[in-house]
């Protein structure tokens, strides 16, 4: 008779997850001006006796050329020019820099003192770079630190929750509805599973599990320990020997009940006559 086992398949959702996209993005604070003792050119490490001789040889010209006044930090890396003296230097991403060189690389402001952030060796002041940030498609705000990608939207991990409990779903399975809300597994079962026609829960997987197993009968669906006779209570099954519905006029009815049942009817039935 009609009792079939559905298998109730659903899709779970996929999301990625990303740092930055930005290579090296590094998030740093600039050094101020210079307390930290100055770069002595005495201290690069001898190579080859060749090289070491042109190097003192280079200094020598260098030193009579340019006589060291005042303390002397290196060469900015922007301008190539001397950062001599104290107050006028700042380190930042490793290199020296004039304090007026070390600047944004969008507005120009000036960033010593500034957090300020690397992007391929370029720096940019705060508010600069959090314009370049792509912005979490719930609350609309850039998004600074881990981006979650899923259908194809960014996402903070925390704006990523489930639209009945609000739980955040960073890392847990989700699935979406028709309209892209996106549900846990649990409340998308609740709302969207079909109903024991019985009990009148919702057939839903057991925890953990990604399949239900319902039974649809007479049109109608149950839970696999609700699909009983009506009259016994007899699990019924379409599996098990002598188990089987027995339906009448839309019960649901094991073999003996239902041939009872007809009997009482058709007794009846004779008894009238
Ligand atoms: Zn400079
Ligand atoms: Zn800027
Ligand atoms: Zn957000
Ligand atoms: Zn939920
Ligand atoms: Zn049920
Ligand atoms: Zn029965």
């Amino acid at each position: 008779m009609g009792t079939n086992l559905d298998s109730f398949k659903r899709g779970l959702g996929r999301f990625t997850e990303e740092e930055r996209p930005m290579g090296g993005l590094r998030r740093e604070g600039a050094h101020g001006s210079f307390s930290l003792p100055p770069i002595s050119t005495h201290q690069v490490p001898p190579s080859r006796p060749e090289e070491e001789l042109d190097r003192l040889t280079k200094k020598l010209v260098y030193d009579m050329n340019n006589p060291p006044s005042g303390e002397y930090f290196g060469r900015c890396a922007r301008c190539g020019e001397n950062v001599v003296g104290d107050g006028t230097g700042c380190v930042a991403m490793d290199q020296v820099f004039h304090v007026e060189c070390f600047t944004c690389a969008t507005c120009r402001c000036r960033l010593r003192g500034q957090p300020f952030y690397a992007i391929d060796r370029r720096s940019f002041c705060e508010s600069c770079y959090i314009v370049t940030l792509e912005k979490c498609s719930m609350c609309s705000k850039p998004i600074m630190d881990r981006i979650l990608r899923a259908m194809g939207k960014a996402y903070h991990p925390q704006c990523f929750t489930c639209v009945v409990c609000h739980r955040c779903l960073d890392g847990v399975p989700f699935t979406v509805d028709a309209t892209s809300q996106i549900h846990c597994i649990e409340d998308f079962h609740r709302k969207f599973a079909p109903r024991c026609s019985v009990c009148g829960n919702a057939i839903m997987p057991e925890p953990g599990k990604e399949e239900t197993v319902r039974i649809v009968a007479l049109d109608r669906s149950f839970h696999i320990g609700c699909y009983k006779c009506e009259e016994c209570g007899l699990l019924l099954s379409s599996e098990g020997e002598g188990r089987g519905c027995y339906p009448l006029d839309g019960h649901i009815l094991c073999k003996s009940c239902s041939a009872r049942r007809i009997q009482e009817l058709s007794s009846k039935i004779t008894t009238d006559c």
